[in-house]
Parts: C-alpha cells; sequence; structure tokens
C-alpha cells in the first residue's frame, strides 16, 4: 500500500488585492504558513488607483499602491511567503487539491482560499481592443497623463467613470461622459463633484459605436449612436477610457465550482463555496459592495473559515 504524500500546504490563496493579502495576513498569525500566488495584476485594483479615501483609519487618504506595499509587507511580516506567479490550472475534484503554476510546478494544499478579484470591461466593438493603448484605456490613473491639454471621453455611469472623468480633467482640455442611460448610477457625492466640474460634459443615451481611428492606429474621434433617436454623431477627440465595471476572474474555476450567471463565484454561510475546503474572498465573489475595506473583510474571514475548516479534518 503507498501512503499518499503530505500537502505541500496547509492553505494557499490565489491573489494579492486587499482580500487576498488580508487572508494571508489572518492565516499568517493563525501560524498556519500560507502560501500567496499574486497572480497577473500584482496589489489588484487598487494599483490603478491614486488616492484613496474610504480606507478607515486615514483620515487625509492613503495613495492605492502605497496601502497594497504596506498590506504586503504586514502579510509577509509574519510568515506569507508570496509567489510571484499565476495560477493556470486548478484540480478541486481531488483532494489535497492541485494549482499548477505558469512554470507547469505542481503544489498541494488542504485548503484554497480564492481571490483573483475582478477585471476591467471592454465595449467589445472591436475598435476599443484594436487601439488599446494607443488611446484607448481603462485606467485613467495610469494613462491620463498622455492626455494633457487635449480631449477625451469617458464611457460608463457608475463611481468608477466619475472618479475617472474627475481626475482626468486635470490632464485634459475637456472630458465628454457617454452615457447609455439618462440617469447616473454612481453615488450623490460623485454625481455632485462631477456636475460641478467645468471641464466635464454629458452625452446622454449613447453609445459608442465605433472608436476612430483604427486604420491610422491612433484615436482620433468616436461615432456616438444616440440610444433614443438612433441617429450618429461623431466627436472628435484624443482619447478614450472606458469605465464599465468589470467581469470577476473565475475562468480558471469554470466547472470545478458554483459560478452564478455572472461569474461571480457564489459563497454561503460566510466565505464557503460549494467544494469544501474551498473559501472565495473579495470582489470575485462579490458583485453588490465591491469596496477594497469589504474585500478586506471578507479575506479575514475566508482565513478563519479556513483555519477552521482545517481544524475539523481528522
Ligand atoms: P458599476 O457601478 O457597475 O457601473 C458601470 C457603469 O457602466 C453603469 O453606469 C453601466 O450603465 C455602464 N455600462 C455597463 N456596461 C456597459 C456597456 N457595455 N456600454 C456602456 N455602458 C455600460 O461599476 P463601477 O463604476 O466600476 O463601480 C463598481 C463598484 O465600485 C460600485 O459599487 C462603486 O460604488 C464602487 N466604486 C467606488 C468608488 C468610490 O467610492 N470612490 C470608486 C469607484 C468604484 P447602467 O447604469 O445603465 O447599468
Amino acid at each position: 500500500m503507498t501512503v499518499p504524500a503530505p500537502p505541500d500546504r496547509h492553505v494557499i490563496i490565489i491573489g494579492s488585492g486587499p482580500a487576498g493579502l488580508t487572508a494571508a495576513l489572518y492565516a499568517a498569525r493563525a501560524n498556519l504558513k500560507p502560501l500567496l500566488v499574486e497572480g497577473l495584476d500584482a496589489g489588484g485594483q487598487l494599483m490603478l488607483t491614486t488616492m484613496v479615501e474610504n480606507w478607515p483609519g486615514f483620515r487625509d487618504g492613503i495613495m492605492g499602491p502605497d496601502l497594497m506595499a504596506d498590506m504586503r509587507a504586514q502579510a509577509e511580516r509574519f510568515g506569507t511567503e508570496i509567489l510571484e506567479s499565476t495560477i493556470t490550472k486548478v484540480d478541486l475534484q481531488h483532494r489535497p487539491f492541485t494549482l499548477t503554476l505558469a512554470n507547469e510546478r505542481t503544489l498541494t494544499t488542504e485548503a484554497l482560499i480564492i481571490a483573483t478579484g475582478a477585471s476591467a470591461r471592454w465595449l467589445e466593438i472591436g475598435s476599443d481592443r484594436k487601439l488599446s493603448g494607443h488611446g484607448v484605456s481603462t485606467c485613467a490613473t495610469c494613462d491620463g497623463y498622455f492626455f494633457k491639454g487635449k480631449p477625451i471621453a469617458v464611457v460608463g455611469g457608475g463611481d468608477s467613470a466619475l472618479e475617472e472623468a474627475i481626475y482626468l480633467t486635470k490632464f485634459a482640455s475637456k472630458v465628454s461622459l457617454i452615457h447609455r442611460r439618462d440617469a447616473l448610477r454612481g453615488s450623490k457625492i460623485m454625481q455632485d463633484k462631477a456636475f460641478a466640474n467645468p471641464k466635464i460634459e454629458f452625452v446622454w443615451d449613447s453609445e459608442v459605436a465605433e472608436v476612430k481611428d483604427v486604420e491610422k492606429g491612433e484615436v482620433t474621434g468616436l461615432v456616438l449612436r444616440n440610444l433614443k433617436s438612433g441617429a450618429l454623431t461623431e466627436l472628435p477627440l484624443d482619447g478614450l477610457f472606458i469605465a464599465i465595471g468589470h467581469t470577476p476572474n473565475t475562468s480558471l474555476f469554470r466547472g470545478q465550482i458554483e459560478l452564478d450567471g455572472n461569474g461571480y463565484i457564489v459563497t454561503r454561510d460566510g466565505t464557503k463555496t460549494n467544494v469544501p475546503g474551498v473559501f472565495a474572498a473579495g470582489d470575485v465573489q462579490d458583485h453588490v459592495y465591491r469596496q477594497a475595506v469589504t474585500a478586506a473583510g471578507s479575506g479575514c474571514m475566508a482565513a478563519i473559515d479556513a483555519e477552521r475548516y482545517l481544524e475539523s479534518l481528522p
């Protein structure tokens, strides 16, 4: 009879945003010696923001990348091992769970915390992706600087679109905010700020039909479709920022774990998924709150849930 090899780890965490790093902090302090695989976008979405004003404890705000650097250092201080790699495959059908890294190395673990977050959505009209990095962007803080003194547009009506539009007025000569309805989804305070900004012009009931000019390899304007009249108009400008929400990063788990109709991981009773021993935290399982602080809170819950699960094993 062969004795199965012991798992490499008690707990592995996938993802290095606020959810993953908080799970790592709590798991490390519970002596579980966690391994965190940081993933493609190390630090998560806060790496793409400037000043974070709603993280409790920082009265005057803190820069997103600084907050993430501190969270990472804090998780490491208590013994988290961080692997700068990505997971390409998971086997959640057999125990211990097996994870395959980008370099094909495999790791086994008794418990898994998924904190892979969500990624920016694109319009998917063809020309937007083709001009990505050539005038079309999903990150105002990364690319706003390139549009000094130029007219640009932001698509979307949520807090992200409003925040990006306001931020971009620091650089751009004018920001057209294009929204498909005639009422914004974003919070009242952000709406008030945007309405009060003289550089922001609202284009209501409209969608982007085409980003020009793919042939030239640069953005020269947009073809807009008014959704009430169907009329097409052209808006000359130099850049387009897409801020229409996010898609959860769950393709790795499809078919192995319960997902909802929008692809988010379904959690019940805290952070438990339908696979015992697999927990999910942060934006990958939350399409309602989606805040850094709620992600961190659920990361803490996932570590506690994983610890209790491990204690319950024979
Ligand atoms: P969101 O609230 O889901 O808003 C997405 C916006 O994009 C909506 O206005 C939506 O239109 C529009 N949209 C979606 N698909 C579209 C498409 N294919 N074409 C054109 N427009 C499209 O996403 P979010 O703004 O990224 O915000 C996500 C969460 O993060 C929210 O809870 C938000 O409060 C939070 N957040 C907070 C802050 C802050 O507190 N400072 C900053 C950023 C984000 P409809 O309105 O018609 O659906």
